[in-house]
């Protein structure tokens, strides 16, 4: 199973896909890249929220 955030899903102009195998691999992922590409530090808040737009990717069926 791997976990997927898009920066499109939160409607940020991004096409930046971010992928992992746990959540919080997941979201350091996010915060690194909402940090450098962004310059914006996920707070507590932020985090919560992107967790709602966690997509499951990496089935064997579909894509
Ligand atoms: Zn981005």
């Amino acid at each position: 199973m791997t976990l997927e955030f898009r920066c499109a899903d939160v409607g940020v102009a991004c096409r930046n896909a971010a992928r992992a195998e746990t959540e919080e691999e997941l979201v350091a992922a996010v915060a690194e890249h909402a940090r450098t590409k962004h310059g914006v530090e996920l707070n507590d808040t932020l985090v919560d929220f992107a967790r709602t737009k966690v997509r499951v990717t990496g089935g064997a069926a579909g894509g």
